[in-house]
């Protein structure tokens, strides 16, 4: 003990007093004391601390029995010692039972120091029991608050599957349990299903490791609730094996998992396996054909013109037909097979299990997308209306994974691209060929747009002459200069242009030129009055800016508009012909004149010459060719020429090559003329400008353009 043992004495004599302080002393106490004789006394030392009260028994108007009552009211856990000569065996039995830790008696004082020591001992051993037994409560607090606040149930079961602990979450979640369980555990008597229970934690515990399961309850038939248990063993104080379960309520989370998955695999509107799960799918079913040896095959199905549908009933209806074909898909097809929707008006199916033979697997692929055309065709009904639609079916059979899904995909694409190319409602089944011409097709898509991007077009210039062979004008006509090819021909690009769409920034840049070199030749006198004649593509007239563009680059090029001639086809006759009449005007009404270029080899409706503003009809060179050879295309010309008189139109033959067919046409009344006996096309720099005076020579006759940049 560190410093001075506090004694505190009861005793009426001073002499008895300090013979038990020599006691002490002589045991080998150092000693703080204060010594007390009544009540009071005692009452009020006892506001300190003591180590150990000794007290004498019979003390002159107090007692020893009501001093060891006092002190063990005050300080319960206070060490009291009696130290006396007159008790006798009775009273120290009662005195001992009242809580007297020891007596000794005042003829024996050498056994002071060592019971002083022995109760102090105790006392220590006391107080650290009782810091324990406080430490466990506080533990045990703790536990309790923790467990029995979060939103989980806990519980401890022994190896005979007896609950040895439940927390409040257990207890409750058991009650709603025991009200609303419904499902498999039903068939199962209680000691069937403890028995299973035992069976089950006793594989646990005997593996040793925390076991995660997720359980799912049918709390209604059409409610599922999910819980995620987690057992563990351990082993308990007195090595008896325990399984400690924890379980949470995870619906919410298996809810968000599930909306999850839908979002991530199924296509919201008509809740068919989206374009992920379709390539998973196809990935699953090229495996499969690989085992099996069966045939499989990939629909890739388009709607046709659905865009017009959209457009003219409103997205509503679209999405509702959607809906409708996709419900006739699915409901159409075998379980094994998958139906898709990868976006917009576009589906996909998934057949497997076709024939081992290919040409039966053919035929059967054949067969059911007759059957999806004709689902597809019945009319659908929305808002009182009744629609019809059609779709493009590109189809490519597969039997193992020597194909990826990617090309197989690639494969169905090019298929789909031919049936639409082929005039829409119906099938095609991708083969080889096909692609073939697909990469030559995507090849010169690729140098068409890498021409764009680098601007490698120039425009050559053909002459065209009137009846006395004098130069009046030129036709621009385009090439690409292409790295490696060289000069590139526009039979080659425009077609490619067009169904690209970059024949409209094309023509612009095309009319941009012709209109710097009209500016240019207004310069000098002999080339201010030449014409420059401009193709224009349908693709780039319907364009909505048109008129407004051409306008704004005529204006900026400072140009007299009177010297542009726009050639137009009748092919952009054949839609909207107010509109076109309107643009025609608005053009006309700015000095510009119009051509029809090609005539003769369209549908020549003779009506509309009498309605659009045209200033002149271009002879195809086709029926030039042949004008000498075959009588009847010199009748048509001849109808031609005679026709455009009739109707005040200027008339200009293209592709005359030679004398006698200049002499033809000249009898017939033609004023123009273009083609190779006058000048083949050329770039600006070689044209005979100098020579405009006199009638240029003929040139020299070849099949190509003889100048390559
Ligand atoms: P096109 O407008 O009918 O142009 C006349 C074509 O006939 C030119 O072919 C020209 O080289 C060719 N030609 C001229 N004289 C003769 C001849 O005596 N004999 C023969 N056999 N052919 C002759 P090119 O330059 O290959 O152009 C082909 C087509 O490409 C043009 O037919 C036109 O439709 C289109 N094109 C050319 N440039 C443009 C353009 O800038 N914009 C648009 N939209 N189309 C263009
Ligand atoms: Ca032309
Ligand atoms: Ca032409």
């Amino acid at each position: 003990m560190s410093g001075a043992l506090r004694v505190l004495l009861v005793e009426d004599c001073e002499d008895d007093a300090l013979l038990v302080l020599r006691a002490l002393r002589r045991g080998g106490f150092e000693l703080s004391w204060q010594r007390v004789h009544d009540r009071a006394a005692l009452m009020a030392a006892l506001a300190q601390p003591w180590d150990v009260v000794l007290s004498d028994f019979s003390i002159l108007g107090f007692s020893g029995m009501e001093a060891l009552l006092i002190c063990k009211a005050v300080q319960s856990d206070l060490p009291f010692i009696l130290v006396s000569g007159t008790v006798g065996e009775e009273m120290a039995v009662a005195l001992m039972k009242a809580g007297a830790n020891d007596y000794v008696m005042k003829h024996n004082l050498s056994r002071l120091a060592p019971a002083l020591q022995r109760e102090l001992d105790d006392a220590a051993a006391r107080a650290s029991l009782r810091r324990a037994e406080l430490a466990l409560i506080d533990s045990e607090k703790r536990f309790h608050a923790f467990m029995d606040a979060g939103p989980f149930m806990a519980s401890i079961r022994n190896q005979d599957g007896h609950y040895l602990y439940t927390n409040k979450g257990w207890d409750s979640a058991l009650c709603a349990d025991a009200a609303s369980r419904v499902g498999p555990l039903d068939a199962l008597s209680p000691d069937q299903l403890m028995a299973a229970v035992v069976v089950n934690d006793q594989a646990i515990m005997a593996s040793a490791r925390a076991h995660e399961t997720i359980q799912e309850f049918h709390l209604t038939p059409a409610s599922v609730a999910y819980r995620k248990n987690i057992r563990f063993p351990f082993i308990g104080s007195a090595g008896q094996h325990l399984l400690g379960e924890l379980s949470t309520d995870v619906t919410a989370l298996k809810q968000s998992e599930e909306t999850i998955r839908r979002l991530a695999f199924l296509d919201p509107l008509t809740e068919l396996p989206n374009r992920r799960l379709m390539q998973d799918r196809l990935s699953h079913a090229l495996a499969l054909t690989a085992r099996s040896g069966q045939h499989g095959a990939l629909l890739f199905l388009d709607l046709d013109h659905f865009k017009t549908l959209n457009d003219t009933h409103g997205h509503d209806a679209g999405d509702q037909i959607l809906k409708l074909i996709a419900a006739r898909l699915s409901g159409a097809m075998r379980s094994q097979d998958t139906v898709a929707r990868s976006g917009g008006d576009e589906f996909v199916i998934i057949l497997e299990k076709l024939s081992c033979d290919v040409d039966l697997a053919a035929r059967e692929v054949v067969a059911i997308g007759q059957m999806i055309l004709r689902l597809i065709s019945a009319p659908y009904e929305h808002d009182g209306v009744s629609h019809r639609m059609s779709a493009s079916i590109g189809v490519v059979l597969f039997c193992g994974t020597a194909h990826s899904p990617d090309e197989l995909m690639q494969h169905a694409d090019i298929a789909l691209y031919s049936a639409k190319a082929a005039g829409r409602n119906l099938q095609r089944i991708f083969d080889p060929a096909m692609q073939e011409r697909i990469a030559v097709h995507s090849a010169q898509m690729e140098d068409l747009r890498l021409a764009m991007e680098q601007h490698s077009f120039v425009l050559h210039y053909q002459p065209q002459v009137d009846a006395g062979g004098v130069l009046t004008g030129v036709e621009a006509l385009l090439r690409m200069q292409h790295p490696s090819k060289g000069l590139v021909m526009p039979d080659a690009f425009i077609g490619l242009a067009e169904e690209s769409g970059l024949i409209v920034e094309l023509g612009y840049w095309t009319l941009e030129t012709a209109c710097a070199q009209l500016q240019q030749w207004s310069m000098a006198p002999a080339s201010a009055q030449l014409t420059i004649a401009v193709n224009v593509s349908a693709r780039q007239f319907s364009d909505g800016d048109f008129v407004a563009r051409v306008l704004q680059i005529v204006e900026r090029s400072g140009i007299d508009p009177t010297l542009l001639i726009l050639e137009l086809t009748e092919s952009l006759l054949l839609e909207e012909v107010d509109r076109t009449v309107d643009k025609m005007a608005a053009l006309r009404r700015c000095g510009m004149r119009m051509s029809l270029d090609d005539f003769g080899m369209g549908f020549s409706s003779l009506s509309y010459l009498k309605l659009l503003p045209l200033y002149e009809i271009k002879i195809d060179r086709g029926f030039v060719k042949h004008l000498i050879s075959d009588a009847n295309d010199a009748v048509i010309v001849s109808a031609i020429i005679a026709l455009a008189a009739g109707f005040g139109l200027s008339v200009i033959a293209e592709g005359v090559e030679t004398a006698a067919q200049l002499a033809y046409l000249k009898s017939q009344g033609c004023q123009r003329f273009q083609g190779y006996l006058f000048g083949r096309p050329l770039p600006v720099a070689l044209l005979d400008l100098p020579v405009l005076a006199s009638p240029p020579s003929p040139f020299p006759l070849t099949k190509t353009d003889q100048y390559h940049a």
